[in-house]
């Protein structure tokens, strides 16, 4: 008799309505945010790549030297890779960043005749992430961060921790790279909504949902989690399930779910 073969259904992913929960939980416990414009799209450009592999304090030193050696962009486009790197060294991999950064300075000025990069929040975003993503080097992250956070457009920006925290509460497949993530995410989450998924997202992935031993029992979003049983112990698991057990799902003034509470005296 010929074998059946039985195929492995892929795990189901969290519905626009889950996700929207857990942004909201997220921000309840990490926000408000405010979004604020930070840079205009260039500058926005320019500090993303000095930002590649170093910290934020590093890559604003870095941008801040850059701007007091050459004044302007247009300045660091004609200026010399040499005085480019020399400026931004103490940002770490200047070798690397100062010929980056005059490589799309320069795409730019050829595609558009100018370095302002205002027009594209007029644009479709599928059009503004493609008109950004011709430019070398710059992948969805980068693209998603300057229409995102200079231009106030609703693009994904998917960082290591909203990458991580998205695969282990199920919002994308185990099997899903970053890049494909941005788009998936585009579509599952409101575009109200896309600012605070992202800061939410990073702060509960920076505070608890660490990459090494995330501090699930303390987690607001565990109880849609399928992942937690993998990371705590079965007493941990037994009494959160006890204690839930308790809390009405949806009682007014009810505390959150694994929010610690303060002790009383
Ligand atoms: S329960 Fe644990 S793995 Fe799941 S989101 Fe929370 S911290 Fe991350």
């Amino acid at each position: 008799m010929p074998k059946t073969v039985v195929k492995k259904r892929a795990p189901r992913t969290k519905s626009k309505a889950d996700i929207a929960r857990t942004i909201e939980m997220m921000t309840e416990q990490y926000g408000p945010f405010d979004q604020e414009p930070r840079l205009p799209p260039t500058d926005e450009m320019v500090f993303t790549i000095l930002s590649q592999h170093t910290s934020d304090i590093n890559s604003s030193r870095a941008y801040r030297l850059l701007m007091d050696r050459f004044v302007t962009l247009e300045a660091v486009a004609s200026g010399e890779t040499s005085e480019v790197e020399k400026a931004i060294a103490p940002g770490g991999l200047a070798k690397i960043k100062a010929p980056r950064i005059k490589a799309v300075l320069n795409r730019i000025l050829e595609l558009n005749g100018s370095l302002d990069l205002s027009f594209l929040r007029e644009m479709p975003l599928a059009d503004a992430k493609a008109w950004l993503r011709q430019l070398p080097g710059i992948g969805p992250k980068s693209a998603g961060i300057v229409l995102s956070f200079s231009l106030g457009m609703p693009a994904m920006a998917i960082d290591t921790h909203i990458y991580r925290v998205s695969q282990r509460l199920g919002v994308i497949g185990p099997k899903v790279s970053a890049d494909k993530a941005h788009d998936i995410l585009e579509e599952k989450v409101d575009p109200e909504e896309v600012f605070n998924f992202h800061v939410s997202y990073i702060n509960h992935g920076r505070q608890v949902c660490r990459a090494q031993r995330p501090l699930c029992p303390e987690c607001v979003v565990g109880a849609l989690c399928p992942s937690r049983k993998k990371f705590m112990s079965k007493a941990d698991l037994a009494a959160l399930a006890e204690q839930e057990d308790q809390t009405p799902a949806g009682t007014a003034g009810a505390p959150m779910p694994h929010v610690p509470q303060p002790e009383t005296q």
